[in-house]
């Protein structure tokens, strides 16, 4: 796959360089709590700017379903941003038309500029053209270094690339090229972990994922959701009844391929969500009661996962196992972290973990430096993983 990166830029003094970044960031009472995902693109931002362009960012928040609300305006990121790039950043709260424009005609070579909330426009997750004919027209170039928006056709990960010379930044080529080294040809046995609390979209990528991997290892609502489409009572879970069906297909085409699925056989439960809840108990999956939420999975199962990925070469994990925001939901999370750092460390297994609570989660375990590659990625890194194309790194093919 060939693409066009910055070291193919032209002269872009006083050029506009329209760039799409992940601005994506966990955030608590409008504040912003982690600032990774700025910090991936900052090289992006500093070098195009400092070879004299005018930096437009475009990046989405949230889900505000394309109508504008102040709870999701990227103008909350502007400090964040700063902090991280050292330099000052208007923000723009539109994303095309003379307010734009006149933004343009302020900033000086190498300024910078983040634009409002590209979701808050229907145009932007339809890849609707006339609303990327209107971004466009702003720009000389495009650069696209949000390798985690990558797996969505939208009018700033898309469409844009093809209405001007289209660039990677160096996040994007650097996501591609570590994940190539690490899963292109990846040693076998090959171990997935998927946990985490996006079911529906993660389950979409099972089916296919089943086919390259050895061992499927599911966890978090997504084992919830698997437990009861075998019949077995959740009680008050994160669950998507509804997917019973899906679950079975998954499991069936696991069969087929020789893939091994593991599902917990005990799991910790509470009847409330807090942190050390007086309800506190392990138990058997065959066990929990109605009025119980199963909250992580058990010591039993992350011993013999633990097992498992000492039989594994290559590890590719996406989603925490448990609610590990809140303790003690967070053991299994941990404990099987630290036993595939140790393994890394060992030269035993290749581990690549992409998704932000899982990245969040790999720090919380202390281990996030011992895995061999850590992606800003989630849903691109398991759809990457399943070998699928995605639309936002496609756009950008040359040749
Ligand atoms: P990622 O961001 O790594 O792709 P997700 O966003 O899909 O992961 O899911 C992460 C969330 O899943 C975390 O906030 C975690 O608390 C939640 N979670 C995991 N297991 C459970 C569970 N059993 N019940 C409720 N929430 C869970
Ligand atoms: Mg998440």
């Amino acid at each position: 796959m060939k693409f066009r990166t910055l070291d193919d830029l032209g002269d872009v003094t006083g050029k506009v360089a329209l760039v799409r970044v992940d601005l994506n960031l966990p955030m608590h009472d409008g504040a912003v709590t982690e600032d990774s995902r700025v910090r991936a693109s900052a090289p992006t931002i500093l070098e195009l700017a400092d070879k004299g362009a005018k930096v437009l960012l475009l990046a989405h928040f949230g889900r505000p379903k394309g109508a504008r609300n102040s709870e999701q305006s990227l103008s909350m990121v502007v400090g964040a941003v700063e902090a991280v790039l050292g330099r000052e950043v208007m923000f723009v709260p539109e994303i095309a038309g003379d307010v734009v424009a006149q933004t343009i005609g302020i900033l000086g070579p190498g300024g910078i500029a983040i634009l409002e909330n590209t979701r808050f426009w229907p145009g932007e997750e339809k890849n609707d053209p006339a609303l990327a004919k209107a971004i466009a027209a702003h720009g000389d170039i495009y650069v696209n270094d949000a390798f985690s928006a990558a797996h969505r056709a939208h009018a700033t990960t898309e469409g844009l690339a093809h209405l001007l010379p289209a660039y990677a930044g160096r996040s994007m080529q650097a996501e591609l090229a570590a994940l190539a080294a690490a899963l292109d040809n990846p040693a076998k046995p090959v171990a997935a972990l998927v946990g985490g609390a996006k079911v529906s979209s993660k389950l979409d990528v099972l089916q296919n994922l089943v086919n390259k991997v050895d061992h499927l290892i599911i966890g978090g609502g997504m084992a919830n959701t698997f437990l009861a489409a075998r019949g077995v009572a959740v009680g008050k879970s994160l669950c998507e009844h509804d997917l019973a069906a899906t679950c079975e297909e998954i499991m069936t085409a696991a069969d087929k391929a020789g893939c091994t699925v593991h599902l917990p056989y005990d799991v910790v439960v509470a009847k409330e969500f807090a942190a050390n809840p007086p309800s506190l108990r392990t138990a058997n999956v065959h066990e929990v009661a109605a009025d119980e939420m199963i909250l992580d999975i058990g010591p039993a199962a992350v011993e013999s996962l633990g097992d498992v990925l000492k039989t594994c070469r290559t590890l590719v994990w996406n989603g925490p196992l448990g609610a590990f925001e809140t303790p003690p939901f967070d053991a299994a999370t941990v404990a099987l972290a630290r036993t595939a750092a140790a393994l890394t460390r060992e030269g035993s297994l290749v581990s690549v973990a992409g998704g932000g609570d899982t990245v969040a989660a790999l720090h919380h375990a202390g281990v996030a430096g011992d895995f061999s590659y850590i992606s800003t990625a989630g849903g691109a890194f398991l759809e990457w993983m399943e070998g699928r194309e995605l639309p936002g790194v496609k756009a950008l093919e040359v040749g």
